[in-house]
């Protein structure tokens, strides 16, 4: 698919140089695609964001009020003496702030860079520091307890910004600059500049910082479109936090480009309360991750019988391997089946999904979305590069060319480069692919190991674990041995109740040997109560074998509960 024909296609493009656009010829700005192009087609009025604060507060913003309220801190931004392509890092929890610096930074034509507001003080100095973070939003009890002790890392950060009208030392009050700032109009942007830095999660290793340009909304609203069947007005919660890619490509830019109102939870994970958010918000569209999902299971759907969850027309998942049952789970919860969804920090944007009026293959990550090209393949150490046939496992690799694709990791060129290979664009993920068209996830590289001559993911081994009725949770490595060069190891968490004794034992291990065969059920297995997950959710296998080993646990910076 040609990129730039269906570039034509779009108002947004069409519409260069009428007064509705406010650009020059070839200018764009992904702010103005998210909110500036409602406010001048009229539909300014319609809320975009509906934050419902920890304490059961509310706040509707519509879309001029975003317009406004980024206008004044892209306006902050101009009189703080930044300039086009300074990094705006924000340290802060789901607050309305948080949403506003990012559409007003994108505004101002400076780089968007959105940290966990759970990280500390190491993560934050290992970001802000190699990304050049000039200004920081934060809150005065973030700043106090993880800012201040590093901040004399960190010689570039020239302005902290806090959130309400109290300030501290070598800081500023953000609430007095936003009321007296004149709104700066929006930037012209070559759709090559720097938008977005995202770090990646962190799973395999140290987070990469990923470049994103303004030219990726389109990619953003199209698969918007495509994948999330969005319309304007639709109802639409995304749980993820924007300091994951997640939370900030379909958090923030696709629902708003297509017109969405945006639900917004400032509050962490709790079954009841999301319930009941789905319920009174009336979402259309909910899009989640599996260990949310996965931790709704294991609640039990007692739980939800007392809420009206009707109005969920299109689930999604993203983030993890989504097992069989947990696409099922969305049958019986919600009545439509939770549909895979499959992208990284890298790709900025969905490659692989199982689109609404597709058919679900339990357990398949989908196909490629259009104007993907994907293939599996298989490479050694030179510049080769085969594609496979259908079933065979290998690298799922990706056509360079969609206009999310990140441009460079962050100062770490040479990391990039060698992510290409004989033009194709190598994901670190195993797949394969089946007769029909749909992709599997296998596990990712990193995580595949070979146990007797078998090539083992973890994720068909996981995927046949919790199948058993007490198992909520499984993560699965490779753990070396002399004679297999590596044997199956579980570590599981059991449902709510479950004793654990050694009849429990023998009966996972019956059920692990029915349904996978010896060569790759589990030889070991180990009863815990909790699994090593990144801030975005994601287990970290590499952290549970270095345990195993007794080895060091390399960079834990992204770890939920450090
Ligand atoms: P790092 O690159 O630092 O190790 P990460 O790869 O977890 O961290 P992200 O870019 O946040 O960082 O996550 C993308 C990865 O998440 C994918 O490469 C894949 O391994 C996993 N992933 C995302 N969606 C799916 C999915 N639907 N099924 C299986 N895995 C998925
Ligand atoms: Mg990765």
């Amino acid at each position: 698919m040609d990129w730039d024909r269906l570039r034509e296609d779009f108002d947004w493009e069409r519409a260069r140089g009428d007064e509705l656009h406010p650009f020059p010829d070839g200018g764009i700005n992904l702010f103005h695609e998210a909110v500036g192009h409602h406010v001048a087609e009229g539909r300014g009025a319609q809320v975009a964001m509906r934050w419902l604060g920890k304490d059961g507060s509310r706040q509707d913003l519509t879309y001029s009020d975003l317009d406004d309220l980024a206008g004044r801190f892209a306006g902050v931004l101009e009189s703080l003496g930044t300039s086009r392509g300074d990094r705006v890092f924000t340290l802060l929890g789901r607050v309305p702030e948080l949403y506003v610096a990012a559409l007003g930074t994108l505004r101002a034509g400076r780089v968007f860079c959105p940290l966990f507001s759970a990280f500390g003080p190491e993560p934050i100095a290992s970001r802000v520091g190699p990304g050049d973070g000039r200004v920081l939003v934060t809150t005065p009890r973030l700043y106090q307890r993880k800012v201040a002790p590093i901040r004399d890392q960190l010689p570039q950060l020239e302005h902290v910004l806090l959130v309400g009208d109290d300030t501290l030392d070598g800081c500023e009050a953000l609430a007095p600059r936003l009321a007296a700032a004149t709104p700066l109009p929006t930037a012209s942007m070559d759709p090559e500049d720097m938008a977005l830095l995202h770090f990646t999660s962190g799973t395999t290793g140290k987070p990469k910082g990923a470049v994103h340009v303004h030219a990726a909304v389109l990619a953003h609203k199209l698969t918007g479109r495509w994948v999330f069947d969005l319309h304007p007005g639709d109802v639409y919660w995304c749980t993820a936090d924007p300091g994951w890619v997640t939370g900030t490509s379909y958090g923030i830019v696709a629902p708003l480009a297509l017109g969405a109102t945006l639900v917004i939870d400032e509050a962490e994970f709790d079954g009841p309360r999301w319930y009941g958010i789905l319920e009174r918000e009336k979402v259309a569209v909910w899009y989640t991750a599996p260990t949310a999902i996965r931790m709704l299971m294991k609640m039990g759907l007692e739980v939800a019988r007392d809420f009206d969850l009707s109005s969920v027309r299109h689930a999604l998942s993203v983030g993890e391997p989504l097992a069989p049952d947990g696409v099922a789970f969305g049958e019986v919860l919600l009545g439509t089946p939770f549909h895979d969804t499959w992208w990284q920090s890298e790709t900025g944007a969905i490659m692989i999904a199982n689109l609404p009026g597709q058919p679900v293959r339990p357990g398949s990550m989908g196909k490629p979305v259009p104007g993907i090209t994907a293939a599996i393949v298989e490479h050694d150490g030179d510049d080769r590069l085969e594609v496979l046939a259908d079933d065979a496992e290998g690298e799922l690799a990706l056509r360079p060319g969609w206009p999310s694709m990140f441009r460079t990791y962050l100062h770490n060129d040479e990391r990039y480069q060698r992510s290409f290979k004989d033009g194709w664009y190598l994901s670190g993920d195993l797949a394969k692919r089946d007769a029909d068209g749909y992709y599997w996830f296998v596990g990712r590289a990193d995580d595949v190991f070979k146990s007797a001559g078998h090539l083992i993911g973890p994720f068909e081994v996981e995927s046949a674990l919790v199948e058993h009725p007490d198992i909520a949770e499984a993560a699965v490595i490779g753990k070396p041995d002399p004679v297999a060069g590596a044997i199956v190891k579980a570590f599981l968490v059991v449902r709510p109740g479950v004793t654990v004794d050694a009849a429990l034992e023998r009966s996972v291990r019956g059920h692990a040997r029915k349904r996978l065969g010896p060569a790759v059920a589990p030889r070991e297995v180990t009863f815990v109560d909790s699994l090593p997950h990144t801030r975005s959710g994601k287990v970290m296998r590499r952290l549970l074998k270095a345990r195993e080993l007794g080895l060091p646990e390399g960079d834990t910076s992204t770890l939920e509960n450090p």
